[in-house]
């Protein structure tokens, strides 16, 4: 009897030390970072899914549920995902919130683009606290991973060299895929872009891209007619060759721009799993240099 009992509690310990560490992240992309870090690990999900616009979400009564089941969760931060809070407000565990010791902020050590002193839209994300589209800068996976890396290694001390080591796999990969893109994009350097949201000045930062223009007069306001005339007089005076838009994003307004003006629609995927070929965070940048050299093939 005691021999079948402890083998119970032997099975019991076996099967605790085999569960996965249970992460919920609020992106696709920090899904995929988390993944990298955590590898085997971790079971991370996404509070958002692929092809959901992360900034107007609408939580479902089954992400408290996920929450309360949660070991660790990840956000954007900055006003990205501000539905998380009242998200967290609801679970009631002070160690997910803000500060707790299984919250990472991954925009925290991000030097941001675009601060202002604008207020947040009502409704709205009017990226009011810098740019919060900063894990489209393949390089800022660095500082978003360190960040993943303290928070799994704080609520799951024991399997931190495992952290490390797949952090340094990961980012020795990502900086040589950096290199390749880099080089892939010369071409580009200098031609005139505009964007359907402002979603991309990381990108254009790290490969040198010229973005003149935004669609959106300001983030999540969809284009007049007025400012689509001006556009058009924009693209052709600055010989505007590309329009980079999102899958989610309306096609009626790129269309026309690009007929008029003489320019390519190019869709980009602003996150992971927005288009089928993004499956991963890498595959992500693989799938928009890709499409990005198109402007150049297509170039007269
Ligand atoms: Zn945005």
């Amino acid at each position: 009897m005691l021999l079948r009992g402890t083998l119970i509690c032997l099975a019991l310990l076996a099967a605790d030390a085999g569960a996965a560490l249970r992460v919920v992240t609020t992106t696709t992309d920090l899904q995929s970072l988390t993944q990298a870090v955590g590898g085997a690990v971790v079971e991370v999900t996404s509070l958002t899914t692929a092809g959901q616009d992360g900034e107007a979400y609408q939580p479902r009564p089954g992400d408290v549920l996920r929450l309360k089941q949660a070991q660790l969760v990840v956000r954007v931060g900055l006003d990205y995902d501000l539905w998380l809070d009242p998200l967290l407000g609801q679970v009631g565990r002070a160690e997910l919130r803000r500060g707790g010791a299984a919250y990472v902020d991954a925009a925290t050590g991000i030097p941001l683009l675009e601060i202002k002193a604008s207020p947040i839209a009502p409704g709205g994300h009017a990226h009011g606290l810098g740019n919060p589209h900063y894990w489209l800068d393949p390089l800022n996976a660095e500082t978003i991973t360190a960040n993943i890396l303290l928070g799994l290694a704080q609520v799951d001390p024991a399997h931190t060299h495992t952290y490390e080591r797949n952090r340094q796999r990961f980012l020795q990969t990502l900086a040589q895929r950096v290199g390749e893109w880099s080089k892939r994009l010369q071409p580009l350097q200098g031609v005139a872009l505009i964007v359907y949201h402002n979603s991309w000045p990381y990108l254009a930062r790290r490969f040198r891209l010229r973005i003149v223009e935004t669609i959106e007069p300001k983030p999540g306001v969809p284009p007049s007619p007025a400012h689509l005339l001006k556009l058009v007089a924009l693209m052709r005076s600055q010989n505007v060759r590309g329009i980079l838009k999102a899958p989610t994003e309306a096609e009626d307004a790129p269309r026309m721009l690009a007929a008029r003006a003489g320019a390519r629609v190019v869709t980009l995927a602003p996150s992971v799993g927005a288009t089928p070929e993004a499956i991963d965070y890498l595959a992500l940048f693989e799938y928009n240099v890709t499409a990005l050299e198109r402007i150049i093939a297509l170039a007269p």
